[in-house]
């Protein structure tokens, strides 16, 4: 365990910048969103909880180049040097276990993907406060990270307390090592009464709304499979595919080429299997035609597909598909609705 001043943090950033572009989430009005670091960069947020965007935006782009020209089968080089990114939350390193897993463990691995994940920093840490839509313990995930991070900071009154989470952690403290001192003695105490303070606000939120434990979702997509809650919670859906892209865990995308005179361009945006296009094939078939097939089958995913692969749930309780579905479609109730005893 080390330490690190709050002054010596923001020293630690800028000299990051040598190697890493580094984002940090900065606060804007009650949200968080990532933001550049620069040496100017105010009300940077290492706590609270998780930014607005998912991680999964830094390691799969939104829209990216794939392959150009087609004349060799170079993966196209990125311009940008890799990523450090701070603040991260466990709700998001969670979502890794899907992306790595649709992304690096099939006869097809992702070389954009890979190269991400073996260059990218990422510097957790531990939310110091919930949300109202928190419910990331009903999935089994502490408000504190555990894994898939390389450094972790716990924040404390006047600096972090540093866990170490992988080799490219080590090597960063050794070589910045004299902006880290020793750990003082009331630094682990501060820590877990801090996040034994912010596991029972999310315990708290689970309770208020009277959210399952994800020991009871074993077999509620098959049970409610023809059940009516798909067509009554679809009634209200805009089809936007927000639910979609702020998840940390959706990672299905589209390919399309580009081209001009002179150049040739494959591309692949994130996709959303919410849109009545996405599952359609040539012919103009299209096995889930109705929105509420395509809300159950984005249940079905989650709840029913990803635990019979890769035994694991593709939800992290992060809350953002709550805040961003402009229909107030809640996950959370339509859990309920299928653990519950309705038809
Ligand atoms: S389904 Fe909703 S709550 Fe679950 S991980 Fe995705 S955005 Fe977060
Ligand atoms: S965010 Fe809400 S309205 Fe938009 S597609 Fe998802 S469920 Fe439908």
């Amino acid at each position: 365990m080390h330490y690190i001043s709050k002054n010596n943090f923001v020293k630690l950033l800028e000299a990051l910048q040598a190697d890493y572009e580094v984002y940090v989430p900065v606060k804007k009005d009650k949200q968080r969103f990532y933001k550049k670091f620069n040496q100017s960069s105010d009300n940077v947020v290492i706590g609270e909880v998780r930014a607005y965007e998912p991680l999964k935006a830094f390691f799969s782009r939104a829209r990216e180049i794939v392959a150009e020209d087609f004349k060799t089968d170079k993966v196209p080089s990125s311009t940008n040097k890799p990523f450090a990114i701070v603040g991260v939350k466990a709700c998001d390193l969670k979502g890794f276990k899907v992306q790595d897993h649709v992304f690096t463990n099939h006869d097809y691995k992702d070389p954009f993907y890979i190269r991400n994940r073996q260059q990218n920093l990422i510097i957790s840490a531990d939310c110091t406060s919930a949300i109202e839509t928190c419910f990331c313990m009903a999935l089994g995930i502490q408000p504190y990270p555990r894994e898939n991070f390389d450094i972790n900071l716990s924040q404390g009154k006047e600096g972090f307390l540093v866990e170490v989470g992988s080799q490219k952690g080590e090597t960063l403290i050794d070589k910045h090592s004299s902006l880290f001192e020793e750990m003082p003695d009331e630094a682990l105490s501060e820590r877990d009464g801090q996040r034994n303070w912010v596991a029972k606000k999310v315990e708290d939120n689970i309770k208020e709304n009277d959210i399952p434990h994800q020991e009871s979702y074993k077999g509620i997509i098959e049970k409610k499979y023809e059940s009516d809650i798909w067509k009554d919670e679809a009634k209200t859906c805009v089809e936007c595919g927000a639910c979609n892209t702020i998840c940390p865990t959706c990672h299905c995308f589209l390919l399309y080429d580009q081209k001009s005179p002179q150049h040739m361009a494959r591309l692949r945006i994130w996709d959303s299997c919410m849109i009545k296009d996405f599952a359609e094939v040539a012919g103009g078939a299209n096995p889930r035609p109705k929105l509420w097939m395509r809300l159950r089958n984005r249940f079905e995913k989650k709840f029913d597909f990803f635990p019979k692969v890769a035994d694991i749930y593709a939800c992290t309780g992060c809350g953002r598909c709550i805040s961003a579905c402009p229909a107030k479609i809640d996950i959370r109730k339509v859990l309920k609705k299928l653990v519950g005893n309705a038809q």
